[in-house]
């Protein structure tokens, strides 16, 4: 297949450059239109200070054998910071009712969950890439 053929592709690799450091990294056509650029190194250590806020509208360039540590990270996160106090707003009165274990079960459950929808989002699309990149040799 040629670079032409793929451009109905979804998913077009291009370069883009971190725009922190200024390293090339590779960026889905799509995310180009993003303000920011992030390579995987400048994400593990920020040059500068990034609130959660802004790091979600910065396209990070991840290597795929670094999912699986940002999975548990994100579960992690997610169970302390998004999945307890949603369901704290969302069932505050079911839950003076049930126990401390059924508590942690809960939690358990609500941030596993959405751990691995990231992982399973970020998964597909990293193996759409992987297609797209071996079609064009
Ligand atoms: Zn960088």
């Amino acid at each position: 297949m040629t670079e032409e053929e793929t451009e109905n592709e979804e998913e077009k690799i291009v370069k883009a450059s971190c725009s922190f450091c200024g390293k090339e990294i590779e960026c889905p056509e799509k995310m180009l239109k993003v303000d920011k650029h992030m390579c995987y190194e400048c994400y593990k250590n920020p040059p500068v200070e990034i609130s959660e806020k802004e790091l979600s509208k910065i396209h990070i360039d991840i290597p795929i054998n670094k999912l699986n540590e940002m999975f548990y990270d994100a579960v992690a996160t997610q169970m302390k910071e998004i999945a307890f106090p949603k369901i704290w707003q969302e069932r505050k009165s079911e839950l003076k009712e049930i126990s401390k274990k059924e508590l942690a079960e809960l939690m358990f459950l609500e941030g596993a969950m959405a751990g691995a929808g990231f992982l399973f989002e970020t998964m597909k699309d990293k193996e759409e890439n992987d297609i797209v990149e071996e079609s064009l040799k």
